[in-house]
């Protein structure tokens, strides 16, 4: 919290970031004080909801200058984010490269908040579900805190990934027998029985990841465009909500279309758009395991955004992904996993107006 936004709270008597709870499922509200992230009546997901919008008028592309947007805590100013929009060589494409976040992804955006949160809350350990991506950067700010981690290994997880994790993070490591949506629910489990903080994809780590659309405004404010690649749809959902609080805020006069992207072979998301439906459960089969994800936690939040934005969800085989990796690699020699360019797939089976963020993330794909 910067000198000048502090001295304002203390004149004003109240904080500028209080927010309460509400239970996507039952709407029990909880008080910021609550220290989980599931529902204490139905165990169902929390939204963190402002007492009312930060006075933020212009926006810079600076992390921790969007602290106003975040849940209240004591953040560490760590260094991340304010990564590079890199004009593609595609007309009207813009390459927003999330692989320069300390450990390749643009998890460590929502990893900082959920690390701080349990922090403030009193724990030293904090447990996740992960395919991989998840894992290392929930441990890399768990020990930049000095506080363990536990990580639920899905089956499908690159197990070169696991053992750098554990080799390099000290985290603990227990394999499940059984997809993403089997170790998320050991995760919850294991939560009941120890005092450890449960961290993935719900409120907190949402808040954390709407930087990613401040810093696309700050830089480009005249996106219409944004493809997002969805396992768990937390970063479209909280793209969305960041979308909608800029425009509060008036610092965007229109919300960006925002375009969800899957894997053909797990693309649960993509089902539900195009079929007026709920989200149901797939068997995720794709080599893209990064969203590799068979129940997406946010997918009818995140269907709810695109159809408010007049987007779109588009399917991508795993075999354009492995094409565009290595393009991508030969055009930028940057290294990237499959899910990581699956938004640069997908910019090219659509047709779109104005100017398109791709989020590229790079993924720890411990390829040469
Ligand atoms: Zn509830």
């Amino acid at each position: 919290m910067n000198l000048i936004l502090h001295q304002s709270l203390i004149l004003s008597g109240k904080t500028e970031m209080s927010y309460h709870l509400e239970c996507l499922a039952c709407e029990t509200r909880l008080s910021m004080d609550y220290p989980r992230q599931l529902c204490s009546k139905c165990g169902g997901m929390l939204e963190v909801v402002y007492a009312h919008a930060p006075k933020v008028k212009e926006l810079r592309k600076a992390f921790w200058s969007y602290e106003p947007f975040l849940p209240d805590s004591e953040y560490k100013h760590y260094k991340l984010g304010c990564t590079t929009l890199l004009p593609a060589k595609e007309e009207n494409l813009f390459l927003k490269l999330e692989l320069e976040n300390p450990t390749k992804s643009f998890k460590d955006r929502g990893s900082v908040v959920e690390v701080a949160k349990a922090l403030e809350y009193g724990y030293d350990e904090v447990v996740c579900a992960s395919t991989g991506n998840m894992a290392y950067s929930v441990a890399y700010y768990a020990k930049l805190a000095g506080i363990s981690a536990t990580i639920f290994v899905s089956k499908n997880a690159n197990w070169l990934k696991i053992r750098d994790i554990r080799e390099t993070r000290d985290a603990n490591i227990i394999r499940v027998d059984g997809d993403f949506t089997e170790a998320q629910r050991r995760a919850i489990n294991y939560t009941r029985r120890r005092k450890a903080f449960l961290t993935g994809d719900y409120g907190y780590r949402k808040e954390g990841q709407k930087t990613l659309l401040y810093e696309v405004v700050a830089e480009l404010p005249s996106v219409k465009n944004v493809l997002v690649p969805v396992g768990n749809a937390t970063l479209l959902s909280a793209t969305y909500k960041a979308a909608v609080e800029l425009k509060e805020v008036g610092v965007l006069a229109k919300l960006p279309r925002l375009i969800a992207v899957q894997a053909s072979l797990t693309d649960p998301l993509v089902v539900a758009f195009n079929t007026d439906r709920k989200v149901r459960y797939q068997k995720p089969v794709t080599d893209a395991g990064a969203i590799g994800v068979g129940y997406p936690t946010y997918g009818d939040q995140a269907v709810g955004g695109i159809r408010a934005t007049n987007g779109t969800a588009v399917d991508v085989t795993d075999q354009e992904m492995e094409v565009e990796r290595k393009a991508f690699y030969r055009e930028y020699g940057l290294q990237a996993e499959m899910a990581g360019v699956a938004s640069m797939a997908a910019f090219r089976k659509i047709d779109l107006e104005g100017k398109s963020i791709a989020v590229i993330s790079g993924g720890n794909t411990l390829k040469p």
